[in-house]
């Protein structure tokens, strides 16, 4: 594959394996994963990548991807966390979509902000959060989020009033989040604080951290928690080759050491097959699949 000629070779790697680069550790090679070091940069790449028809796609922390075994052909992106200056005039703080979600926490405490505890212990990166809209059932990533910088193969520009749903938001085909500008208000930090304290505490006992894990695999059907209709299976502590339901929390699947991809669809489709028999609910992936998959 042919990749653009302004790129240079720090910011190309061939045959990447991909695993290290989630958490859950599973998957094949990209064939190129390309950081570019610019916006400038990376603009070029995704016009480049549309005029020659080559699949891109983005990968942020990769904590909530499933890589194919096969891996991923095309360019898998990589954003860097610097290609602008952080802005903050508070109560408004723009950061980059490469940067940590735990940076806006971190700014959130030191501007003595408040309102988005939520994200708080979540992994990955700004622009993964903002285009699965993450959070969790205290508040949602784009309930605070004012404005954001997309790219596209035309340009680079600010959009607002996009739409968003539970774990998703609508952003135009083809567009990287480049930037975020997150409006969040004065308040009782102490109690933000506490809550964020209170938050991580549950994680800790409620999710399996110590294990490569993706978080959640399915997302809650209305009505329902897809842990609980998972537990009721009995499907607790199954296991498929080195990909198991986790014991502590059923809507989790770690990889036990050596996980293949395959490994983890197997397990899914177990749970998506016993939850549909039994209770007639569907279950739908929370995960994003990228990449070739054994069938
Ligand atoms: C231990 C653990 C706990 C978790 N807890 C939660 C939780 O409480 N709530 C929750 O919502 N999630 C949770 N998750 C899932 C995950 O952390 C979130 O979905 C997070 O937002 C993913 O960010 P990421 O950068 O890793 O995205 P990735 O996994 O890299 O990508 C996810 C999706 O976002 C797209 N994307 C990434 N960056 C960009 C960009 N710049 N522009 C456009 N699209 C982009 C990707 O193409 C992909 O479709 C958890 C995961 C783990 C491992």
């Amino acid at each position: 594959m042919r990749l653009p000629d302004h790129l240079t070779p720090a910011e190309v790697r061939r045959n990447e394996p991909l695993a290290p680069w989630t958490s859950v550790r599973v998957g094949g090679a990209a064939e190129a994963l390309v950081k570019p070091a610019s916006a400038d940069s990376l603009q070029k790449v995704l016009a480049f990548a549309s005029k020659e028809g080559i699949p891109l796609v983005i990968l942020g922390g990769g904590a909530n991807t499933l890589v194919g075994d096969l891996g991923v052909p095309g360019i898998t992106l990589k954003l860097a966390s610097d290609y602008f200056p952080e802005e903050i005039a508070a109560p408004r703080i723009t950061l980059n979509a490469g940067s940590a979600i735990a940076r806006i926490v971190t700014l959130m405490k030191q501007q003595q902000l408040v309102g988005a505890e939520f994200l708080a212990g979540i992994p990955g990166t700004l622009g993964g959060a903002t285009a699965m809209n993450a959070g969790t059932k205290n508040g949602e990533c784009m309930s605070v989020v004012e404005a954001v910088e997309l790219a596209t193969p035309d340009g680079i520009g600010w959009v607002t009033g996009l739409v968003y749903r539970y774990r998703h938001t609508d952003l135009p085909q083809g567009s990287v989040v480049t930037r975020i500008r997150f409006a969040l208000r004065t308040g009782d930090v102490a109690e933000s604080a506490s809550k964020m304290e209170a938050d991580l505490a549950y994680r800790k006992r409620t999710q399996p951290l110590s294990q490569p894990n993706f978080g959640s695999v399915f997302t809650n059907p209305s009505g329902h928690f897809a842990g609980s209709l998972i537990e009721k299976t009995g499907l607790k502590g199954h296991r498929i080759g080195n990909a198991q339901i986790s014991t502590l929390h059923a809507n989790w699947i770690v990889n036990l050491g050596g996980a293949t991809a395959a490994d983890v669809t197997g397990l899914m489709a177990e749970a998506q097959r016993r939850v549909l028999a039994e209770t007639g609910v569907t279950l739908t992936p929370e995960v994003k699949r990228i990449g070739r998959f054994v069938e």
